[in-house]
């Protein structure tokens, strides 16, 4: 009989020991990494106060450390991203949710997407007015509806059978959004041409994550409040599948930022994914050559965050600065703002 349990126990601990040991090897072949942005633009070390660049610095590191501590814990990329851009919305001091810029006629129109690197599938809303967060709305649509891409009222009606927050459009407002909004406004008064050709000087702080859980799985997402003094019913590139968004394991994961109407022109994240699939470059290559080659050529300001399955991460950008933030496969932390 003791011989009996103590062989039993024999076994036990031996399958548990194995298992520890396979459980440790499994954990060093899974990396997991994740990426933010914050928005591109003319961002300099004279137009930002110390005491705004420490918030920035601060709320970055927090969206990011909490899609990390999510992949941690084993949650996927889909939801790590989710995660992070939740927190970058909820803050004013970014062009998402609250503290989205201001349309031409003084409302907020929002534009989110997500996409899944393992299955291609995505979800996307554009011109939403009332949703707290148009990420998780985004999110939703990829889970739960057999579109891609719902806009203005039809996402807004279906955001209420998903159990999705509400918020009055007013409840984005933001003193330093209203300023720019004014100023432009005056701007465009002036000089139409002048105005419109600094366009991109009038936003920034559109929010985006990009991440790799431990199962090898990649996934992107980008929410946004636009491009100051847009059109009422103006969509940009962040809600765009290919645009603004993209994610496919076998290729990369690409989150933008910038002026929109070329992102969208230049099909800048997934041509990105492209050349990383066919013409086997690694994503820093791939990046560096469409948003500082394509897209400056063409007129375009912007940059992007990528993330491979290996879990490189590659954050260009062809503007003065961009708000990033990434931990690497190796664990290795870099928040960023200026070039
Ligand atoms: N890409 C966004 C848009 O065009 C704006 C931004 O990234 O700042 O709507």
């Amino acid at each position: 009989m003791i011989r009996l349990i103590t062989c039993v126990l024999g076994v036990f601990l031996f399958t548990h020991s194995a298992m520890a040991e396979t459980n440790m090897e499994n954990k060093d072949e899974a990396p997991i990494a994740i990426a933010i942005h914050g928005g591109a633009g003319t961002i300099t070390k004279a137009n930002l106060s110390d005491e705004k660049e420490a918030k920035i610095r601060a709320k970055l590191d927090e969206a990011l450390s909490a899609g990390y501590q999510a992949l941690e814990q084993g949650k996927s990329s889909i939801e790590a991203v989710q995660t992070a851009i939740t927190i970058l919305e909820n803050s004013p001091l970014f062009n998402a949710g609250v503290g989205a810029v201001y349309t031409f006629n003084g409302e907020h129109e929002l534009d989110a997407s997500i996409m899944d690197g393992r299955t291609l599938q995505a979800g996307a809303i554009a011109g939403v007015k009332r949703i707290k967060n148009p990420i998780q709305l985004a999110a939703q649509v990829l889970s739960h509806s057999r579109h891609v891409l719902l806009t203005g009222e039809g996402a807004e009606e279906f955001a209420a059978t998903r159990g999705i927050k509400f918020a009055d459009n007013r409840m984005f407002d933001t003193q330093f959004r209203y300023e720019a909004w004014q100023k432009a406004k005056t701007k465009h008064e002036q000089d139409k041409q002048a105005f419109w050709s600094q366009w991109p000087d009038y936003k920034y702080g559109t929010v985006g994550a990009v991440a790799l859980d431990s199962e090898g799985n990649i996934a992107a997402g980008t929410s946004t409040g636009g491009m100051t003094l847009k059109q009422y019913g103006r969509v940009g590139d962040s809600p765009i599948i290919g645009a603004g968004t993209y994610a496919n394991n076998e290729s990369c994961a690409v989150s933008a930022t910038g002026h929109g109407e070329f992102f969208i022109r230049y099909n800048v994240a997934a041509d990105i994914c492209a050349r990383v699939k066919y013409s086997g470059k690694s994503i820093k290559a791939a990046s560096n050559e469409v948003i500082n080659d394509v897209l400056k050529n063409a007129g375009g300001s912007g940059g992007v965050i990528v993330l491979d399955a290996k879990g490189h991460v590659a954050l260009p950008f062809n503007t003065e600065g961009m708000y990033r933030a990434s931990i690497n496969a190796k664990g290795e932390k870099y928040i960023g703002i200026y070039k």
